[in-house]
């Protein structure tokens, strides 16, 4: 059996409070395949990790790969998140209280999963691969049904000490303003958001106003989608068109003075709100912004309109899930698991010299090469890290004469 080339396919993951995407993502960035379902956000956590799953198999399906190409996971979701324990603590838009939505992805495609901030894996991605390709500074907005952000400073996506930086929805944007969903009051998001011109449009209805947008969205149980707010805009409603420039005026004032603060090459603007606006949106912001702003650069735009579309977040978290040291641990540990049952077996048995033979079967297509394992236990050589396989293995204590080769980040040593 060859090992497994650098060419690892990683599974992207977008899981949305409305849909979840899933793309296959390959070393250069490439999207192969992708699958998109609704999201059941109101089943709890198994529901949506099987929702991921099934997304996941119409993603490999169209790519014409396997999953035995599959290397790991990266998945984004909104939060809080406790990332170190791959948990979302819970989340606004899906009922879902510390679940461990990291390790069920782990188990049910038998590789590494990372999770990841929603907002910050698209924004990742707009600097690996969008618009802020090859800038150094960043601040990134992200528009949607709440406000997001994130930082890239000096080269590096910048978290802070607990992990959680770019919240720039949760910025004071007005004194003693709106109570926002996190629990505060007058947060930009409660102003330059779906969520805020929900509010908006739903005390206009009650004073009467008349809009086109009442014909086709009735109220703040149904959700607003963007292009409703495309529609009515294009049409000339004057509500709508009112409520947006308001929106736009906070987010570019807000914007406008953390482009001071921070000093960055540029800002990019993303999310469903931004995408289904377009220029018209982006140019409001901007004019606010200026008007914000101690510098104004007369060569160039600082705001930027984001370049992915919607592949921002699947790309955004397979390249964090490559990038990360903890998917180096997972996989290790999942190498080692291998080991074990391969060495020592799930029964505690150990077995014979001619194990791989009476293994192959079990192993054989999925991960160990018999005849290699049984070349390195001899001394020093590497095993190489083989592939990815589905059983469960429980793990079974450490094994003593197992270390990792310190030249190659996955093979082992055994001593
Ligand atoms: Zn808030």
């Amino acid at each position: 059996m060859v090992a497994k080339s650098k060419n690892e396919l990683v599974l992207g993951i977008d899981l949305g409070g409305t849909k979840t995407l899933v793309g296959v993502v390959d070393r250069d960035g490439r999207i192969l395949g992708r699958g998109k379902l609704s999201t059941p956000s109101h089943q709890g956590g198994d529901a949506i990790v099987d929702v991921i799953a099934r997304a996941a198999e119409t993603a490999i399906l169209e790519s014409g790969k396997s999953f035995d190409e599959v290397a790991m996971a990266g998945i984004g979701s909104p939060g809080p998140l406790d990332i170190d324990k791959g948990m979302i603590l819970f989340s606004a838009n899906m009922d879902v209280v510390n679940y461990p939505i990291a390790e069920k992805l782990s188990e049910r495609f038998g590789v590494p999963t990372v999770l990841r901030n929603d907002v910050r894996a698209s924004c990742y991605a707009e600097w690996k691969l969008g618009a802020g390709k090859g800038m150094n500074n960043l601040l990134g907005a992200f528009v949607g049904t709440g406000l997001g952000g994130c930082l890239i400073i000096d080269g590096k996506l910048h978290v802070g000490h607990d992990g959680n930086a770019g919240e720039i929805g949760h910025i004071k944007a007005k004194p003693n303003g709106a109570k926002c969903g996190c629990g505060l009051k007058g947060c930009l998001e409660v102003y330059a958001s779906k969520t805020g011109l929900v509010r908006r449009f739903a005390k206009a209805r009650k004073r009467g106003v008349s809009s086109q947008l009442f014909r086709i969205w009735s109220g703040p149980d149904q959700k607003l989608k963007s292009r409703y707010l495309a529609e009515c805009y294009k049409s000339g409603d004057s509500l709508v068109l009112e409520e947006l420039q308001r929106a736009a005026r906070f987010l570019g004032g807000s914007l406008g003075g953390l482009v001071n603060l921070l000093s960055p090459e540029a800002v990019i603007l993303g999310g469903g709100v931004s995408l289904a606006l377009g220029e018209p949106w982006l140019n409001w912001v901007r004019t606010a912004a200026k008007e914000h702003m101690l510098v104004v650069p007369e060569d160039r735009e600082t705001i930027l309109p984001a370049a992915l579309g919607d592949d921002a977040g699947v790309l955004g978290a397979a390249l964090l899930a490559r990038e990360s040291r903890q998917a180096g641990t997972l996989r290790r540990r999942i190498v080692i698991r291998r080991l074990i049952e391969f060495r020592v077996g799930a029964n505690g048995k150990k077995h014979d010299s001619n194990m791989g033979a009476e293994h192959s079967e079990y192993y054989g297509s999925t991960m160990l090469d018999s005849q290699r394992i049984q070349e390195v236990q001899g001394n020093t050589s590497c095993l190489p890290f083989l592939g990815c396989e589905r059983s469960k293995i429980g793990l079974i204590s450490s094994i003593p004469r197992l270390s990792f080769c310190s030249d190659e980040e996955f093979c082992l040593r055994f001593t």
